[in-house]
């Protein structure tokens, strides 16, 4: 392990900040997080991260390096409250994408690899907070505004800063800073102000809206952990209903392209219109525990540091601040968690550029993220943009895929691998899985190596 001493900053403490802050401690003698909200050891939504009453799932690969970088960190949650799907019982999960019901007979053949954690999002953040905030090296300075760089010649030399309560200004001195501080991140404006150029920005626009109410529902009624039901071509909004700590659950519609439900008789109406009935009778006994939430998401973006020719040494930048993606697919904590085992390997490796290296290598799950969004998107006809003929050809491929997973738990497995983020979608193509698709069409039944019982 390659000790660099010094000290490193992280601009941003919520999960991509967080995350990055703990790879840091193992490289930097100090590290210090700067975030311009109090955080204290609750769990309440936030205004610096107001996604944050909305439901987040935390997909297989994010709860896997979660638990590497704090083991035990998933123990700690579930003894407070949060629910880990380990069973494997596909019975449990009722997931329905581009209208395609995914079999809910049946259990996944490695239940331990795909394990999902159900929390909310203050809950999780808050556990690893208070795992960060406990490394010898952490410094978190809460109500501080980070706003600007300080450099010399090519190189970032630490941040400016205002505290918010007595709105003093001051610099903190780094020999690393990172920027974690969002979609509203201002680094492509700094680097301009430095003299460099401004990162180019893929975008793809959705006009995706998420309106959201926590709910207590009595224990017994579901014997479900998590509804999703995604927007389809001719129906441009879908919902979602998942358990979090306590036996509480956030219950979701989301819409694309068209004005989210105005109210809650609206936001009721569409849930009765589009949950099972048992669901929308536990849905109905439950209490709600807040009004209604709204998020408006205008569009997937992503700033492609990772095509920079030229970046001022010490400045590195994760989390949305480099990407963000449509809420839908549930990936951008992921991708930030990705990022951070990212930046471990290269500040283990020795060399030069780790600017360079790191926006890089960040940039591989990113572009696998960045494709599965914004592919998904393109095939609903109500969002603009071009379609390339290997777009379509992905799209239709996908489609059979669904159908088989309609009926075939091997499938589901390798489905969830790859939305989990554990698997390439290179997966899906593999002799095995189109087997089964070819079987599935043809309504045969398959063996358990992927044989028709018929022959
Ligand atoms: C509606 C919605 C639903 C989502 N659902 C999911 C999901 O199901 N699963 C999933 O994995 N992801 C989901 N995401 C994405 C997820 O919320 C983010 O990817 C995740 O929070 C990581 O973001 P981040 O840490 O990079 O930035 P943020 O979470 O945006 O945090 C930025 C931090 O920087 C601080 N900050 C900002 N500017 C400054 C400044 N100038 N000075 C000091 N501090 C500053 C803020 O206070 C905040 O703490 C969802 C997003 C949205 C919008």
């Amino acid at each position: 392990m390659r000790n660099r001493g010094g000290h490193a900053v992280v601009l941003g403490a919520s999960m991509a900040g967080l995350l990055a802050a703990r790879v840091l401690t193992e490289f930097y003698d100090r590290v210090t997080i700067v975030d311009r909200d109090e955080l204290d050891d609750t769990a309440a939504p936030r205004h610096g991260v107001p996604q944050s009453r909305q439901p987040h799932v935390v997909l297989a690969r994010c709860g896997q390096v979660v638990e590497e970088l704090f083991p035990g960190v998933t123990d700690e949650m579930v003894g407070a409250g949060a629910h880990l799907w380990r069973s494997g019982d596909l019975g449990e999960l009722y997931t329905r994408f581009s209208g395609h019901l995914v079999t809910r007979t049946g259990r996944l053949r490695d239940p331990e690899k795909l394990t999902l954690l159900h929390a909310s999002r203050p809950f999780i953040e808050s556990h690893v907070r208070r795992r960060v905030r406990a490394l010898p090296a952490v410094t978190l300075v809460d109500r501080h505004d980070a706003d600007a760089l300080t450099w010399s010649a090519d190189t970032v030399t630490g941040v400016r800063v205002t505290s918010r309560p007595e709105h003093r200004q001051y610099e903190i001195a780094a020999d690393l800073v990172v920027d974690a501080t969002g979609r509203g991140s201002r680094t492509p404006a700094l680097l301009e102000r430095m003299g460099f150029a401004r990162p180019r920005e893929d975008h793809l626009t959705v006009h995706v809206s998420y309106v959201s109410m926590p709910v207590r529902i009595p224990d017994g009624l579901l014997n479900e952990i998590l509804f999703i039901d995604m927007p389809m071509a001719g129906r441009p909004y879908g919902w979602a209903m998942s358990r979090c700590e306590n036996n509480d659950w956030q219950v979701l519609v989301g819409t694309l392209g068209i004005a989210p439900p105005a109210g809650e008789d609206e936001f009721y109406s569409y849930l009765r219109e589009l949950m099972p009935a048992h669901a929308y009778a536990a849905l109905l006994a439950g209490e709600p525990l807040a009004d209604i939430a709204l998020y408006k998401f205008p569009a997937s973006r992503w700033r492609r540091y990772d095509k920079l020719t030229r970046m001022p040494c010490g400045l590195l930048v994760t989390g949305d601040a480099v990407a963000s993606f449509n809420p839908i697919y549930g990936q951008g904590m992921t991708v930030a968690a990705v990022a951070a085992i990212a930046l471990r390997e290269c500040l283990r490796a020795d060399g030069g550029e780790l600017s360079r290296r790191f926006h890089r290598a960040a940039a591989k799950s990113i572009d696998i993220a960045w494709r599965t969004a914004v592919g998904s998107d393109l095939a609903l006809p109500e969002v603009e943009g071009k379609r390339s003929l290997s777009m379509k050809m992905t799209t239709a491929l996908l489609d059979r895929i669904l159908l088989a997973c309609e009926t075939d738990p091997w499938m589901a497995q390798e489905f969830q691998m790859v939305t989990g983020m554990l698997a390439p979608p290179s997966r899906l193509v593999h002799p095995k899985v189109l087997r089964r698709v070819l079987a599935a069409r043809g309504r045969q039944n398959l063996d358990a190596d992927g044989v028709p019982a018929t022959a």
